[in-house]
């Protein structure tokens, strides 16, 4: 079975274009979505996002919404634990998908690494 985690040097998930994600209303409370807005740059990448190395600069502070953990999925988007899994793994592909593209490198390291 696959089995998600996140893979090094990835970063889709820190391009946090509202446009590309339209709902963010449904799931951020005011107060985090003027986090999430906040944290846009110009270029539509998260201005924590460290874009030579794909990593996060302020990785053991970053947000709530920016964390995979059962806790947070079940309060934002209603998902349980055991659908954590699955959910973290469409939502990392979707990302991906939309960042650098369905047949991108970034997603054949994604479909290895989870056991796709
Ligand atoms: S999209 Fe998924 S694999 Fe890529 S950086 Fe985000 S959590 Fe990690
Ligand atoms: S705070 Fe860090 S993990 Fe969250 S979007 Fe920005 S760079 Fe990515």
């Amino acid at each position: 079975m696959a089995n998600w985690h996140c893979v090094k040097h990835c970063g889709a998930c820190c391009h946090l274009d509202p446009s590309d994600r339209p709902d963010l209303d449904q799931y951020l409370s005011p107060p985090e979505l003027a986090l999430y807005l906040s944290l846009v740059g110009e270029d539509g990448w998260c201005v924590n996002y460290d874009a030579l190395n794909r990593e996060c600069r302020v990785y053991a502070e970053r947000p709530r919404f920016c964390r995979v953990e059962a806790d947070v999925f079940q309060d934002l988007y209603g998902i349980e634990p055991d659908e954590l899994n699955e959910f973290a793994i469409d939502c990392c592909r979707e990302q991906i998908e939309g960042v650098y593209g369905d047949r991108s490198l970034e997603m054949l390291k994604f479909d290895q690494a989870v056991g796709i």
